[in-house]
């Protein structure tokens, strides 16, 4: 299986190629340049969401270096579940891919990335340097993904003050491989630093530089793994395809789910759930497709105004009829994310976090003649106890904190401040002579 660019002007890569560069060298994301075909019946045999992942993603590792190690990696990677649990009498159930190590949908594919990565490390070689800038839940997921993970060190650049104590604490409890760096800057900062220590030939002669970002395939695979295994799951019990409404912004959670169904899941509706940040949404609605800036919302998840993975979306369905059927989006603002996480504590004892709650408010307004064509996901991408400050004055209760977190509150934490200026980035990750050349 190869590679190739959205824009067209890269040459195509293998699988470990695309895992190690993250975008391609012409700025374009990569896409599969043929697609595999599979059906329900090729995955008879597997139960477990790690199964379930090695089969649906051998076809896209084919000839590969990693092809015959898939098994393993997946095994590696799955090591929690991703339960679809009912929501007593709401009429729907929700995908819960809270249950990682820093309790967001994000450690599968950061998990997934590491467990590829550290084979793809030759013994002797030197370490692999991940730089991620971070405005919160990546960088941690990323972290917890690659502590400890042999011949690879990681760098997250978080702005300072900017993250949430919980999110900071994320970032800061790891230490041996992972160094995070408190930036004194912005978010935006965070992601220029890392952009010109890509391009910067001393970093680039010392170190081996790799990115970890929502982009790479690496995240994106396994993603489309656990859409891959719920769809069996209801369809073996009921003989239909559900379909899913996911919360979204670098539409990368919902771009996996879209593939799944592409290489042959029974997968039915799609529908993303936007917060105020709505080029996607008004782009469907037929406008022409213009980012934006982002919007600071309370799901600040998704706080995209440029969504990345928009280039692969429009790549598979370069006809907007096309894309219009492929997809649907709603937009909800604070609001109704406020009422919603109220209302359905209220109604049904469930506690959604900002993100989560959008989805559950596209589910309350869906037309009862869609809601018949279930049966009918919605995708948990966080554990409200992240977002604790914004959840329990609308529920009126305290969130019970999941023992993965709990574990991560009692870690020390330790981050170095940093000025956000390459020649600092240099002393920071190099050995004092290397940095001073070229000067600043
Ligand atoms: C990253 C994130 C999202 C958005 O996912 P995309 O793949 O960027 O669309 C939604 N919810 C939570 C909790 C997230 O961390």
């Amino acid at each position: 299986m190869h590679y190739v660019s959205t824009r067209g002007e890269s040459p195509a890569a293998g699988f470990s190629a695309a895992l190690l560069a993250g975008l391609a060298p012409d700025g374009g994301l990569y896409v599969p340049a043929a697609w595999p075909r599979l059906t329900a019946a090729d995955f008879d045999g597997c139960t477990s969401l790690a199964q379930v992942a090695e089969r649906l993603i051998a076809p896209f590792a084919a000839g590969d270096e990693l092809a015959g190690q898939l098994g393993a990696i997946a095994a590696d990677a799955f090591t929690f579940p991703a339960p679809l649990v009912p929501v007593a009498g709401a009429g729907y159930s929700v995908l819960e891919l809270f249950h990682g190590p820093t309790a967001a949908f994000k450690d599968f594919g950061a998990r997934f990335l590491a467990a590829c990565l550290t084979r793809l490390r030759a013994a002797d070689a030197r370490p692999l340097e991940i730089l991620v800038a971070t405005s919160g839940d990546t960088g941690g997921a990323v972290a917890a993904a690659f502590h400890r993970r042999p011949g690879i060190r990681v760098a997250v650049l978080f702005p300072r003050g900017l993250v949430s104590p919980a999110q900071a604490q994320q970032l800061t409890c790891w230490g041996e491989n992972v160094q995070a760096f408190e930036v004194r800057g912005s978010f935006d900062d965070c992601q220029r630093l890392v952009k010109a220590a890509f391009v910067d030939p001393v970093l680039r002669a010392h170190l081996d530089l790799s990115s970890a970002n929502s982009i790479n395939l690496g995240r994106l695979l396994p993603q489309a793994a656990y859409h891959a295994a719920t769809a069996l799951a209801v369809w073996r019990a009921g003989g239909r395809a559900p379909s899913f409404v996911i919360p979204s912004g670098n539409l990368g959670n919902a771009l996996a789910c879209v593939w799944a169904r592409h290489v042959g899941l029974p997968i039915g509706d799609i529908v993303l759930a936007h917060n105020a940040n709505r080029a996607v949404a008004d782009h469907l609605a037929g406008k022409p497709w213009q980012p934006r800036r982002s919007i600071a919302t309370l799901a600040s998840a998704m706080d995209v105004g440029a969504p990345s993975n928009m280039e692969r979306l429009q790549a598979l369905f370069p006809a907007l009829p096309d894309l219009q059927a492929a997809v649907t989006a709603d937009v909800v603002d604070d609001g109704a994310i406020r009422r919603r996480i109220a209302d359905d504590y209220r109604a049904y004892g469930a506690i959604w976090c900002p993100h989560t709650a959008t989805a559950a408010e596209v589910m309350a307004r869906m037309p009862a003649e869609r809601r018949a064509r279930g049966p009918w996901i919605i995708a948990a991408t966080a554990h409200p106890a992240k977002f604790r400050e914004i959840v329990e004055p609308l529920i009126g209760r305290d969130v019970p904190v999941p023992e993965s977190l709990a574990q991560l509150y009692e870690r020390p934490s330790a981050s170095t401040a940093l000025e956000p200026r390459l020649d600092a980035l240099r002393a920071a990750l190099l050995p004092a002579a290397a940095a001073g050349e070229g000067g600043a």
